[in-house]
């Protein structure tokens, strides 16, 4: 039974359709994110399961009870709904110390003295912050700060933790480091998470799956492994992690591998055709990753293997690896290659690709 079940939501504010028939669950100690561009409804989707907003259309189940449907005329107050949130401004409160920002939830709820204390005494050793109890709020670091956010929502026990981008006030090196822990804490506390973010990377990492959205409407769902080897349309594609685009002419399958021409490259090239996840005969755009592609003098290659010539347009260092644009016909191809790979402006150069690496969409 899922802890979250959100069927059919909408949510118009005037003229805008900030939600769109979005459907989702989230099963019990599962990691799951809305990922996808400022505006496309993230932050609505999450306040309609916080009930901080009611839906114009649709049902929300939160532990299999009812909360919201227009329907049923069903409408469940925030603090009647079992559920933690922490936001991008996790206002902690300065005048109190670490020990009592997490205990105040539990005295609102008129909660016993004795039971409080064991209980907040458990959850600061549980984020490590036990020997910071007496500190002032004020007086910790950003990242420590967001722990205490994520602490006192627990306090409450909540059966779901809704999270609207609690990194993206931390700066770079502590919103990588912040990453790795909300992780393990999220793993070790089993709380089902419903998460809120723009930053790809981030999805990849926290994510057990991930919901991306846009424009209101949600393209995929699917593990972070789904999501960037088998996105289903352009947009995702395009959102996780850049691709570079080939538009195709004439399909023909011809066993495992499907042969089509590439009008802008005037190249062919091959995919495998793994039968069942796109119609081979209706799509007509295939991507590569950067990553994929390899570049060489080398002139001939296994006949099973793409190996289109073109020129080295430019190249950027970027430490770990090297970013290059290279021209084949009209079509300019990104390549991510590993640094000792140097090719200059100009140069001829082999372009390789596995046909296992194209990425077939419809759309
Ligand atoms: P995200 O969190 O993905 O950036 P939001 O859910 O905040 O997106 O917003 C989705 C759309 O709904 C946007 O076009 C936004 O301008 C609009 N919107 C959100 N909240 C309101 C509101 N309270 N009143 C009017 N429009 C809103
Ligand atoms: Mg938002």
């Amino acid at each position: 039974m899922p802890i979250v079940s959100a069927r059919h939501l909408k949510k118009v504010f005037q003229q805008t359709l900030a939600v769109d028939d979005v459907s989702f669950d989230v099963e019990p100690g599962e990691f799951v994110t809305l990922l996808g561009p400022s505006g496309c409804g993230k932050t609505t989707t999450l306040r309609l399961i916080a009930g901080l907003e009611e839906c114009d259309f649709g049902e929300i189940h939160l532990n299999n009870r009812l909360v919201n449907s227009p329907a049923a005329k069903v409408y469940v107050p925030p603090e009647k709904r079992a559920i933690g949130m922490v936001f991008q401004s996790y206002a902690i409160w300065p005048h109190m110390n670490v020990f009592e920002n997490v205990a105040f939830p539990l005295r609102l709820r008129h909660v016993p003295k004795a039971t409080i204390k064991e209980k907040v005494n458990d959850i600061l050793k549980l984020f490590d912050l036990h020997e910071l109890g007496p500190r002032l709020a004020t007086k910790l670091s950003g990242g420590q700060q967001q722990r205490v956010a994520i602490a006192r929502a627990l306090a409450v026990e909540p059966s779901v933790l809704l999270m609207d981008e609690p990194l993206s006030n931390l700066d770079a090196k502590l919103r990588e480091r912040m990453r790795v822990e909300l992780r393990s804490l999220q793993r070790r506390t089993g709380i089902s998470t419903l998460y809120v973010t723009h930053d790809q990377a981030e999805a990849m990492i926290l994510s057990d799956r991930i919901i991306v959205m846009n424009k209101g409407k949600i393209e995929q769902i699917g593990s972070p492994e789904e999501i960037y080897q088998k996105p289903l349309t352009r947009f995702v594609t395009d959102f996780v992690g850049g691709s570079n685009i080939i538009q195709l002419e004439v399909t023909a399958t011809e066993g495992p591998l499907l042969r089509a021409n590439s009008v802008q490259s005037h190249q062919q090239l091959l995919c495998e055709s793994s039968p069942g996840a796109v119609d081979m005969q209706r799509s007509r755009m295939a991507l590569v990753r950067p990553e994929n592609i390899r570049l060489s003098t080398q002139k001939s290659a296994p006949e099973d293997m793409n190996i289109w010539p073109g020129r080295v347009e430019s190249m950027l260092y970027v430490g770990d690896s090297r970013e290059y644009d290279v021209k084949v016909g009209e079509l300019l191809l990104h390549a991510r290659t590993p640094p000792d790979v140097v090719f200059q402006k100009g140069d001829s150069v082999a372009v390789h690709f596995a046909p296992k690496d194209v990425i077939l969409i419809e759309t």
